[in-house]
């Protein structure tokens, strides 16, 4: 082991190769050509107590490429299944290595995962390899999110691997070290309750319980526990995905964690004109993972891993259903419960008034009605600055206008309160899909990164509202609509 690796900051755990061995194989990553650190997230190193500077040594960047495996790491490719569009399939980290687990400085456990390592004895026909395009735009928008305070995997390096990989054209290959508080997810469950025994699922349903719900980990009834806490967790995530208008894209059981953390930007994107209908993956014809259809999904995941954990709720089989559909028909409640309170603070509501929900949907409707941007109208709103859309210039909107208005005025807090809470709970920027794109192609083109830097530096601070920020909540002209996501591979 050389030194400038010790000096990193590798602090490696190895919980989940302590597991049965049928949860996963153990494997090296396959080295690539040359690497070549194209992006390194400093302030998340930091926090995961690594050094940056190492990190970019050429020791470092071999690493991040899995050229050399640092000292503590166990490399392994975890097992699961999964709901693919409805069809249940064996899947697995088909082009992912889990080096370990980083102990921080805090004591918290995170997992470092890189993505684009190469074949598994689960990739399947896949070559174990990702292109640089999809790497970055995963690091771009896993990153945005995070900062807009939404639950998600993260994003430390992309480094270019001097390869080349092959879709459609040859690619420049890149691999992504992402960060999740663990990538235990539904297909985990789905896994060992079809292919393991009950006292492999109840190993796996343990290990949960004391890596992400303590709290409950000593219940009685912990399992039970365990499938309502991630209930909860899933319906705050979902709820504040509609609320800043994320469409995940692939809500694949296997791209559901247990930790309540957003996985897995493929095919994802931020929504434009407010449409629920809105898709923008090319390979969901049927709108399965619609936005509007989101809540819906999440409820039919749910209810897949809850299957899942039969076995373990109770010993008669009518006794657990019964407590897993008793489970289950809480989460549309407690999504709406989640969403409302979100769209109340983006329309600087503090109190409860039954007509709340009214005066939310009829202003949705508006916009759905006159195709309004959905980020931009509440950030207008947030500062009463009526810029010229057609939704504006209706007498419904002047209507709605006023009864809003009036609704403020029924609460203690003051106007400056309101608007303070607005501005907190509407973003002024969001990674519009050209944006996106521009970055990307300079990026993967050009080998310019820097408008990739910039624009991920302005999405660092997405509740700033600074002058900056304005140019980039300018809309796509209209010749790059209906935009377009692929399978990220
Ligand atoms: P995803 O659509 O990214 O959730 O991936 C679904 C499954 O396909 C997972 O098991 C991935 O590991 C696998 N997969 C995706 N891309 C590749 C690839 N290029 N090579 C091998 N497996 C892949
Ligand atoms: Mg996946």
């Amino acid at each position: 082991m050389t030194k400038e690796i010790k000096e990193t900051g590798w602090n490696f755990d190895n919980s989940y190769a302590r597991l049965p061995k049928s949860f996963f194989t153990s494997l090296n990553p396959t080295p690539v050509r040359s690497p070549k650190l194209i992006i390194l997230n400093d302030s998340l190193a930091a926090s995961l107590g690594l050094n940056a500077e190492a990190l970019q040594s050429e020791d470092g960047a071999a690493v991040l490429a899995g050229n050399r495996i640092p000292e503590g790491a166990l490399p392994l490719a975890q097992a699961y299944a999964g709901h693919q569009f409805g069809h249940f399939t064996m899947l697995g980290d088909g082009r992912a290595l889990l080096l370990g687990e980083q102990m921080t400085p805090l004591d918290k456990r995170f997992d470092i995962q890189l993505k684009g390592s190469g074949r598994t004895p689960y990739s399947r026909g896949g070559d174990g390899r990702a292109a640089l395009g999809p790497m970055l735009r995963e690091y771009i928008i896993s990153e945005a999110m995070h900062a807009l305070g939404i639950p998600s995997t993260r994003s430390l390096a992309v480094v270019t691997t001097g390869e080349s990989v092959i879709r459609e054209t040859a690619l420049p290959g890149a691999i992504l070290t992402r960060v999740a508080a663990s990538h235990l997810r539904v297909g985990t469950f789905q896994y060992a309750a079809k292919w393991g025994t009950v006292e492999e699922l109840r190993i796996l349903a343990d290990y949960t319980l004391k890596r992400h719900f303590p709290d409950v980990e000593a219940d009685e009834s912990r399992y039970l526990s365990l499938l309502q806490e991630v209930i909860k967790r899933q319906a705050v995530l979902i709820a504040k995905w509609q609320l800043v208008g994320f469409i995940h894209g692939v809500m694949n059981t296997d791209n559901m964690t247990i930790s309540g953390e957003t996985i897995d930007y493929g095919p994802c994107a931020f929504m434009d004109e407010y449409d629920p209908a809105t898709v923008f993956s090319s390979i969901d014809i049927h709108g399965r993972y619609a936005y509007g259809n989101q809540p819906n999904i999440g409820g039919w995941n749910l209810a897949k891993f809850a299957e899942s954990l039969l076995p373990l709720l109770h010993a008669d089989q009518e006794e657990a259903v019964q407590l897993a559909q008793d489970a289950i028909s809480e989460f549309p409640e407690l999504y709406h419960h989640n969403w409302l309170a979100g769209m109340r603070a983006k329309l600087g509501i503090f109190n409860e008034e039954k007509q709340d929900e009214s005066l939310i949907e009829d202003l949705l409707s508006m916009m759905q009605k006159h195709r309004a941007d959905y980020t931009n109208t509440f950030r207008a709103l947030t500062f009463d600055r009526h810029e010229d859309t057609v939704l504006f210039g209706t007498p419904e909107f002047a209507q709605w206008h006023e009864l809003w208005q009036e609704r403020l005025g029924r609460q203690e807090q003051s106007k400056a309160s309101s608007s303070q809470l607005m501005r907190n709970s509407n973003p002024a920027v969001i990674p519009r899909n050209h944006r996106v794109e521009a970055a990307l192609e300079a990026a993967v083109k050009q080998g310019d990164y820097s408008v990739m830097e910039r624009l991920l530096d302005v999405l660092s601070t997405p509740y700033g509202h600074s002058p900056e920020q304005a140019e980039y909540a300018t809309l796509p002209a209209p010749s790059t609509r209906p935009y377009r996501t692929y399978c990220g591979t």
